[in-house]
């Protein structure tokens, strides 16, 4: 838990999010900006601030996000359909929350290369 981090406050409670699911290792939110009729994020439980700062011993924790959002893409009608997942690592990726989510975009055709 980091008390700057707006995931970390997000999943205590401090502040209010639109959660699509929990577990004792994820959150699935809504993004509060969606880029597609489906945008949700995947975030694990545990502070990590970029995938350069993951270790060995999260490779589980990383497979088990890519899963769940698959789950979420199945229950959103949108698995066979068609979806994308995004880790955005750093500035010029576009990273601006330094914790660590995969995001689900879908529902709508989804250009390539993206932006
Ligand atoms: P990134 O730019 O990859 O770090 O993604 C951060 C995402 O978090 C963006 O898509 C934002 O729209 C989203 N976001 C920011 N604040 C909130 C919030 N309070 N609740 C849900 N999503 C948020
Ligand atoms: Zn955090």
């Amino acid at each position: 838990m980091s008390t700057t981090c707006l995931f970390c406050r997000i999943i205590a409670g401090e502040i209010p999010g639109r959660f699509l699911y929990q577990d004792e290792r994820f959150v699935v939110l809504q993004d509060v900006n969606p880029q597609a009729p489906l945008h949700a994020l995947v975030i694990p439980r545990k502070h990590v601030a970029t995938l350069n700062d993951l270790l060995p011993e999260d490779d589980g924790l990383v497979g088990e996000m890519f899963r769940r959002a698959a789950l979420v893409a199945r229950e959103h009608g949108v698995a066979d359909s068609g979806y994308r997942t995004v880790f955005n690592c750093n500035r010029e990726a576009g990273q601006t929350v330094f914790h660590i989510h995969l995001h689900l975009l879908g529902g709508r055709p989804l250009a390539w290369p993206p932006g």
